[in-house]
């Protein structure tokens, strides 16, 4: 029986990779596919560990082999999901959850409609701007990337399945697990079965 496949985005910022890693720790039947991109390692990422860093020539010939689950190019940079991995883990039972942008979240409900989307939302633009500037991982030029999508991306939060508003990060974080909770054990996905005795 096949794992869940949840999709976790929001704008640059707002707590994607607090919240997972948080989740991440708790839910040991979770795993988090770690995507390919061409943007240069930032602060302490190392490869592999948060992404996969490839060339661009690296990313094209991968698209060519039709080796991702969906692609994108986000502020500049090519972003996807590295597709037999994740399809793998799910054939296997495992659920897997990607932290990727609005189009690519698009692609994923268009190819896997049974996909849940979850969009993580900032208590407030003010704040949001705070946490970005805070972070102290981004120049100057990468942070005006990421606020001049920050309306486009909220306005996308009407595709998504649930909004979780991270303002107290521990709220946040409970209010992800619930989906993941209640998700699993959704009649009509018949993975509850697997909680019955063999
Ligand atoms: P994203 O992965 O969405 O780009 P991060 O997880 O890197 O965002 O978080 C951006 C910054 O905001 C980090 O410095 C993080 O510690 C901080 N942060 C995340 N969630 C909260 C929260 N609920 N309250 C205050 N700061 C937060
Ligand atoms: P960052 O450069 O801040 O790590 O990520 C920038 C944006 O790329 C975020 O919105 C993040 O969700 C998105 N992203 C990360 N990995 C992927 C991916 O594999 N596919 C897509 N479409 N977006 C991704």
């Amino acid at each position: 029986m096949d794992g869940l496949l949840y999709v976790l985005s929001g704008p640059s910022g707002v707590g994607k990779n607090t919240i997972l890693s948080e989740v991440l720790a708790k839910r040991k039947d979770l795993t988090y596919s770690i995507s390919a991109t061409t943007r240069p390692p930032r602060g302490q990422e190392i490869d592999v560990v948060n992404y996969y860093f490839l060339s661009k020539e690296q990313f094209l010939a991968e698209i060519e082999n039709d080796g991702f689950l969906e692609w994108a190019e986000i502020y500049g940079y090519y972003y996807g999901t590295p597709k037999q991995m994740v399809l793998d883990r799910l054939q296997k039972g495992e659920h897997v959850i990607l932290d990727v942008d609005i189009q690519g979240a698009a692609q994923i409900k268009k190819n896997y409609p049974n996909a849940i989307l979850i969009f993580l939302y900032p208590p407030s633009i003010e704040e949001l701007k705070r946490r970005l500037l805070e972070r102290k991982t981004d120049d100057q030029a990468s942070i005006e990337k990421r606020l001049a999508y920050i309306d486009q991306e909220l306005a996308a939060v009407s595709r998504y399945d649930y909004v979780v508003v991270n303002d107290r990060l521990d709220e946040a974080c409970q209010r992800v697990e619930s989906i993941i909770n209640a998700e699993e054990v959704r009649v009509t996905r018949g993975y509850w079965k697997r909680l019955l005795c063999p």
